[in-house]
């Protein structure tokens, strides 16, 4: 398939749903063959019968990004399968009420659940990076994406480990652009705003318009927006952008 990706082989995770998803998706569409690793086998498959429907090239991984032997799986998966690996986008993570510590201050969050979301949304795009540097290394080049978020930037009540991690996140991507930037290796992360997904769901029924009062575009995102930031990232129309962090979100931290 021609487009923007063309003859490249791409690894996503939490590729199932929402903002992996839609990049999966469109990651197909213009022109990369897609590994769509996501928790379940099945839920990877529904997206692949998606993309091969639309005429794309995919295969499904499962494994718990938060597994060192899970996550190096998926990488030698997607490198069996097609030979390389030139683009990953290491997105998968959850939110605090996944881990029960909803509207928690941060003297309240226990420490079990600071621990989950610490291992999923930080120490797992760590993981993700370092069996993928591997590989792009012995290639000679390859591009990263790491998902973090507006919280990645500012902070957010209620939200301490979440806030923290994705703080780290953009440190992590920051860190080994540095590190990889003579190896043709590009790093970059994507810092969403509130995007339309089942993780905001609830939250957005609860206090949709106090969450819209922030956001001077005075709507949600879409998944497809950024994944199209994902995309251009990912491809040589950013040949000269690592260890960037782009905010796609309607204007809320500009605010
Ligand atoms: P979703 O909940 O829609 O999707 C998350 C995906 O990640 C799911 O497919 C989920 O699989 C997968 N996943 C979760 N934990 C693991 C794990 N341990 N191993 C492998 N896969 C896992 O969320 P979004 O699409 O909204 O979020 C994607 C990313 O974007 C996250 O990193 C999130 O923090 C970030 N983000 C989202 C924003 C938003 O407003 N939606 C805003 C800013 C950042 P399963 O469902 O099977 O558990």
């Amino acid at each position: 398939m021609a487009g923007m990706l063309a003859g490249k082989t791409a690894l996503i995770t939490g590729g199932w749903r929402g903002i992996g998803g839609a990049t999966a998706l469109l990651f197909a569409q213009e022109g990369a063959k897609v590994a769509v690793a996501d928790l379940s086998k099945d839920n990877a498959a529904e997206t692949v019968a998606r993309i091969n429907a639309a005429g794309g090239q995919a295969i499904s991984l499962a494994g718990d990004v938060t597994n060192t032997a899970d996550v190096a799986a998926m990488v030698e998966a997607t490198v069996a399968a097609f030979g390389r690996l030139d683009c990953a986008f290491n997105n998968a993570g959850i939110a605090p009420h996944q881990v029960n510590q909803s509207r928690r201050r941060t003297h309240e969050w226990d420490e079990d659940g600071f621990d989950q979301l610490v291992a999923v949304d930080l120490k797992s795009v760590w993981l993700c990076m370092r069996a993928e540097l591997q590989q792009m290394l012995k290639q000679g080049s390859g591009t990263i994406v790491n998902t973090a978020s507006v919280a990645g930037l500012i902070g957010l009540r209620t939200a301490c480990a979440y806030v923290a991690s994705k703080h780290g996140v953009i440190g992590l991507t920051k860190t080994a652009a540095l590190e990889y930037a003579e190896d043709n290796i590009r790093v970059n992360a994507v810092c969403p705003g509130y995007i339309t997904t089942d993780m905001t769901r609830t939250s957005y029924e609860q206090r949709g318009d106090a969450m819209m009062s922030m956001v001077p575009a005075k709507r949600m995102g879409t998944a497809h927006e950024i994944a199209e930031m994902v995309c251009w990232l990912c491809s040589d129309r950013a040949s000269f952008v690592t260890g960037a962090a782009y905010n796609v979100d309607g204007g809320y931290v500009a605010s």
